[in-house]
């Protein structure tokens, strides 16, 4: 009933390239709305609440976490899915799926991890993300993992070396091809940027470490701001910021859906197979919106991620990160049982650091803090 709705072009439960693992149609929901429940009842998911990005979590309870995060990218990708007719479950799904494979630490403890594990295959965040619903997560009874279609699993996956695209099979075939995904994953991959660039100006001037003034060098930004001074000339600062915000996600949501619906009709899809085949992302930003965004990035960048008190927190968890796994590595001993065992049956080096990889990354940053405590401060109960 449903995907009678959608364009052709959509991802649609008739033409999915199925599970791995073959399992019956649900009642009463489709291919993706499963893909999406299986996500919200995984244990990775519920992690992601004690996850940060730019802020660690004990930082303020008032910032976002990978799970709010998330949830924005969802709610972002769902309002774009909807005007272009296109499948807003499958959306949803990858939106709520893209960050499952963080490590605690947002991208310091990424960056930090990958090096650990240069010898062994290094670390990428994404294709982790691919590992936890295609092999970590333990829920069922016949299959490892949660066994999603392969539009989800396409969709999380975003990015992916050659090398390690060769490994996966037929979800990395597009990168070796140079295909593209559905347009259900490549308009949430630009709602993920436009959700993370504005929750960090809002999350940047709540904090404190960037202010309006300087918001204002940014000429985009400024517009926006001076939008908002206009209208409401006493209006106290923090209810400007959330009018700047609301503004910044609006403004970009729309120059998005309006540019895709022209390149739609201009490029004419018929099948989810014509989008696979198209040279280039069909969904994208005018390209006075790409310029803007680059700005804001440029902005964040120089003004929030590279402030000397995000530089300090991001250098304690890489400390501690590789720290954690040196000492697992050094002794696996040290390990809980379970990750222990699983160490036991893996015969080369690079498996093993694979397992303590997977432990490292699935900590929250509460965790990781307490698992370092735990191993390095001498006063600590282990
Ligand atoms: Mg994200």
């Amino acid at each position: 009933m449903q995907n009678r709705l959608l364009a052709s072009y959509a991802a649609l439960d008739e033409t999915t390239r199925g599970r791995r693992h073959a399992e019956e149609s649900p009642a009463y929901r489709g291919e993706f709305q499963r893909d999406r429940d299986r996500i919200i009842h995984s244990t990775a998911f519920r992690r992601l609440e004690y996850k940060t990005q730019v802020f660690v979590n004990h930082e303020g309870d008032l910032f976002r976490t990978r799970l709010t995060h998330s949830i924005e990218v969802a709610q972002i990708s769902r309002t774009i899915a909807r005007s272009l007719n296109l499948n807003e479950d499958l959306s949803e799904t990858i939106g709520l799926a893209h960050d499952l494979g963080h490590t605690p630490f947002g991208h310091a403890g990424q960056d930090v991890l990958n090096e650990c594990m240069q010898e062994y295959g290094g670390f990428e965040h994404n294709l982790q993300s691919l590992r936890v619903v295609d092999e970590l997560e333990e829920k069922y009874a016949q299959f490892p993992g949660l066994n999603l279609t392969f539009e989800s699993r396409e969709g999380i996956l975003k990015h992916c070396s050659n090398k390690n695209a060769k490994l996966l099979g037929d979800v990395g075939e597009r990168f070796i091809k140079k295909l593209q995904p559905s347009l259900e994953a490549q308009l949430t991959n630009l709602a993920d940027e436009i959700a993370y660039n504005s929750h960090d100006v809002d999350d940047g001037l709540r904090s404190g470490l960037i202010s309006l003034q300087q918001l204002r060098e940014v000429a985009f930004l400024n517009t926006l701001y001076e939008d908002v001074e206009k209208k409401y000339p006493e209006l106290p600062d923090r209810r400007k910021i959330y009018e700047i915000v609301r503004r910044l996600i609006s403004i970009q949501v729309i120059d998005l859906i309006e540019t895709s619906k022209s390149r739609i009709d201009l490029i004419k899809p018929e099948t989810i197979s014509d989008v696979r085949q198209h040279s280039e992302s069909i969904i994208s930003y005018s390209k006075t919106m790409c310029e803007q965004n680059l700005a804001i990035k440029r902005f964040l960048r120089e003004n929030l991620y590279m402030h000397y008190r995000v530089r300090r927190m991001s250098a304690k968890s890489s400390r501690m990160i590789k720290e954690l796994f040196n000492a697992f590595m050094d002794d696996t001993l040290l390990l809980p049982p379970e990750y222990q065992s699983s160490v036991k049956q893996q015969t080369t080096q690079s498996d093993k650091a694979r397992i303590i990889a997977d432990y490292i990354a699935g900590m929250t940053d509460r965790y990781a803090m307490s698992e370092h405590g735990k191993l390095f401060d001498p006063k600590q109960l282990t």
